[in-house]
């Protein structure tokens, strides 16, 4: 909450300045301040609105356009990836995955928190790679699969411990 200089924007790692690049983005202060949000929090998904007020409460003067218009060009070059928010009928977005395998993400409905499934990164690699060879076989480029499971987190589930499936996080 307090208002730090931007003169030191967080780092931005390594795979993200190379898509950053690759895309043509130039690394403007918005572009950092944007991504110092997301990567302040990687977990979260943040909305339009939510992204706007962060960075309006740490002093950057930014207007809802170019704000939205970051936000796309972000996610088009895969810094960060964009969710359909079916409730609110708007976008959410969070940063994407940059290595370590394809993890599924699993999004909890109540509280919007982000859980990264690593756990089941090779079998999610294997359907990609498959899937991908689907399309290639149907003349389509596949870029860049998602993978996400929506639904209710351990700690959203009402009356926690009714759930004899699922096993306790670490
Ligand atoms: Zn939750």
């Amino acid at each position: 909450m307090s208002v730090r200089s931007n003169k030191e924007p967080a780092t931005v790692p390594p795979e993200i300045q190379a898509r950053l690049e690759s895309a043509g983005l130039r690394r403007t202060l918005a572009t950092r301040a944007v991504l110092g949000l997301f990567l302040a929090n990687p977990q979260g998904t943040v909305s339009h609105a939510q992204a706007l007020a962060s960075l309006q409460t740490r002093g950057l003067d930014i207007n809802r356009v170019t704000l939205y218009r970051l936000l796309d060009r972000l996610a088009a070059c895969g810094v960060l990836q964009r969710h359909a928010d079916d409730g609110a009928r708007t976008w959410r977005y969070s940063l994407a995955d940059t290595g370590e395998g394809l993890a599924p993400r699993f999004e909890c409905d109540a509280c919007h928190r982000q859980f990264r499934l690593t756990e089941a990164s090779a079998p999610t690699q294997a359907v990609a790679s498959d899937l991908l060879r689907t399309l290639a076989g149907l003349g389509h480029q596949g870029m860049r699969v998602d993978v996400a499971i929506h639904g209710t987190c351990a700690s959203c589930v009402p009356g926690a411990g009714a759930t004899t499936e699922q096993e306790p996080r670490p």
